[in-house]
C-alpha cells in the first residue's frame, strides 16, 4: 500500500514527526521531490535532528529510505546528513537514490545566492540552497542525472559545454569569478564516489515492493501553498510539494496512492516572502513565535523566525484539497493552551466580497481575513492519549476546523515527540 504524507499549508506542518511515527509501520519510505531547502525536526530515542535531504525513516532499522528521481540531490549534504546521524549513535540507514534523480551542482547554489543579491529587495527569501536554479536547469535540459557521474565522456563534454553557458552569466551579469571546466569535472568524480554504493533504479526497486505488498510512504516537503501551479507564485519553491507528483518524483504508477495524510497545523506559520492573508503582528506574533513548535518557531534550514498567523480555513481547505486529502494530522495544537480565544480565518473578504474560496495571488494580495473567534481551554494538553479527555473548548476547536477543511481529522498532534499523538477513531 502506497500512501502520501504531505502538508496543505506553508511547510513546517509537522510532517517530519507524522512520517517518523508512521514509519514505524512502513517498509520504504521515499522523498519525492525538493531537496535540502526545508527541514524535517525529528525527536526519537537517539536525540533531535533536524533532516534536511533523507527522508524521516532512516531511524528504523527495519525501513529502506529512497531518494526518488525528482528530489535535488545535493551529494555532499547526503554525505554530512548521513554522517551526523551515525556520529548520534544512529544504525547506518539502508539508503538508495534513484540513478535518475539529478544533482545539485556548486553552481546552483551560487546563481541562487548572486540572484538573491541582484535582486535585492525584491528577493523571493530563498534558503540559497539552489533549488531554483536546479529546477530551471533540469526542465532546461541542462541538468545533471546522477547516471551520467557513470559515462566519462559524457560527463566531461557535458561539464565544458555547461561552463561555458553559465561562465556567460558569471562574467556579465553577476560580476562573479568563472567556473573552471576541469575543477567541476574533479568535483563530479567526487561526487561519483560518494553517492556510488546508493545508486539504483529506485522505480524498478518500488514496482517490485508494491508487488510484494509492501508498506511505502512518501514523503513531501514543504506544503501546498508553496506548490508552484496552485501556490502563491511567484513565492513558491520550484518543485511540485503535491502527493499528486509523489507518483512521479517516486516512479510509480499514481492509482498506487491510496492513502493522503494532509498534515495541517493548528495556527499559521510561514518562512519567506508571500501573501500570508491571517497574519499577525507585534506582541502577539511574538509570544506564538516564542510558544510555537518544539522551542520556538525558527526556519530548520536558516534559522529565520517564521511568520505567524491564526489558523487559515479557506487556505488549509484548498490546501486539503490540492492534495486530495483523504484524512488530516493536525499538529501544535499543545501550544494554543495559553489563548483565552482562538480567531480562526473562515472567509476573505476581497473587493467588498466575502468568498471561502482561495484566489489566485493577485486576488489574495486583496484578501482581509474574516475571522470567526472559538474560545480557548488554557490548559495543558500535552500526556492526553484520547481524545475524549481533550477539554471541551479543545474538541469544539478541531470540530470546527474539521467542518471548515471538510476532510476527517483522524490524528491530533499534541507534542513534539513520537509518541504524543492522539489517534481519533470516532467523531
Ligand atoms: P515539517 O517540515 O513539516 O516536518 O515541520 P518541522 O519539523 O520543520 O516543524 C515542526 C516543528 O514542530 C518541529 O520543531 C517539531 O518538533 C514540532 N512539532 C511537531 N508536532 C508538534 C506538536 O504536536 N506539538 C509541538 N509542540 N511541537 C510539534
Amino acid at each position: 500500500m502506497v500512501r502520501a504524507i504531505v502538508g496543505a499549508n506553508w511547510g513546517d506542518e509537522g510532517k517530519g514527526k507524522i512520517t517518523d511515527m508512521l514509519g514505524k509501520e512502513s517498509d520504504i519510505i521515499v522523498r519525492f521531490q525538493g531537496g535540502s531547502n526545508a527541514g524535517h525536526t525529528i525527536i526519537n530515542q537517539y536525540g533531535k535532528f533536524a533532516l534536511h535531504l533523507l527522508p524521516s525513516g532512516v531511524f528504523y532499522n527495519h525501513t529502506t529510505s529512497i531518494i526518488g528521481n525528482g528530489v535535488a540531490l545535493n551529494i555532499p549534504y547526503l554525505v554530512k546528513e548521513l554522517k551526523s546521524l551515525t556520529d548520534g549513535g544512529v544504525p547506518v540507514p539502508k539508503l538508495l537514490v534513484s540513478d535518475r534523480a539529478q544533482i545539485m551542482m556548486p553552481y546552483h547554489i551560487l546563481f541562487d545566492q548572486y540572484e538573491e543579491e541582484r535582486l535585492g529587495g525584491k528577493s523571493f527569501g530563498s534558503t540559497k540552497s539552489g533549488i531554483a536554479p536546479f529546477y530551471s536547469d533540469k526542465y532546461a535540459k541542462i541538468g545533471f542525472q546522477v547516471s551520467e557521474l557513470f559515462e566519462d565522456e559524457v560527463l566531461k563534454e557535458k561539464t565544458e559545454r555547461v561552463c561555458e553557458m553559465k561562465n556567460i552569466l558569471l562574467e556579465h551579469m553577476y560580476h562573479k569569478p568563472l567556473l573552471v571546466p576541469e575543477e567541476l569535472l574533479h568535483t563530479l568524480h567526487e561526487y561519483r564516489d560518494m553517492v556510488a554504493p546508493y545508486v539504483c533504479d529506485t522505480s524498478a526497486f518500488l514496482h517490485d515492493a508494491i508487488k510484494a505488498g509492501k508498506n511505502i510512504l512518501l514523503e513531501g516537503q514543504l506544503g501546498a501553498l508553496k506548490d508552484p501551479d496552485f501556490g502563491i507564485y511567484p513565492m513558491v519553491t520550484s518543485s511540485s510539494t503535491l502527493a499528486a507528483y509523489g507518483a512521479v518524483g517516486a516512479g510509480i504508477p499514481p492509482y498506487e496512492i491510496k492513502d493522503i495524510i494532509v498534515v495541517v497545523k493548528a495556527y499559521s506559520s510561514a518562512v519567506g516572502a508571500g501573501e500570508f492573508v491571517s497574519e499577525i503582528f507585534g506582541d502577539e506574533a511574538d509570544e506564538l513565535r516564542r510558544r510555537g513548535g518544539d522551542g520556538g518557531e525558527f526556519g530548520a534550514t536558516t534559522g529565520r523566525p517564521r511568520r505567524m498567523g491564526w489558523f487559515d480555513a479557506v487556505a488549509t481547505r484548498y490546501g486539503c484539497r490540492m492534495q486530495g486529502a483523504t484524512e488530516v494530522a493536525l499538529t501544535v495544537l499543545d501550544v494554543l493552551g495559553y489563548l483565552k480565544e482562538l480567531p480562526v480565518c473562515v472567509g476573505y473578504e476581497i473587493d467588498g466580497k466575502v468568498t471561502k474560496d482561495f484566489p489566485v495571488t493577485a486576488k489574495l494580495r486583496k484578501a482581509k481575513p474574516v475571522y470567526e473567534v472559538l474560545p480557548g481551554w488554557q490548559t495543558e494538553i500535552r500526556g492526553i492519549k484520547r481524545y475524549e479527555e481533550l477539554p471541551e473548548n479543545c474538541r469544539r476547536y478541531i470540530e470546527f476546523i474539521e467542518k471548515e477543511i471538510e476532510v476527517p481529522i483522524t490524528l491530533v498532534s499534541n507534542g513534539p515527540g513520537r509518541d504524543e499523538i492522539i489517534r481519533r477513531t470516532e467523531g
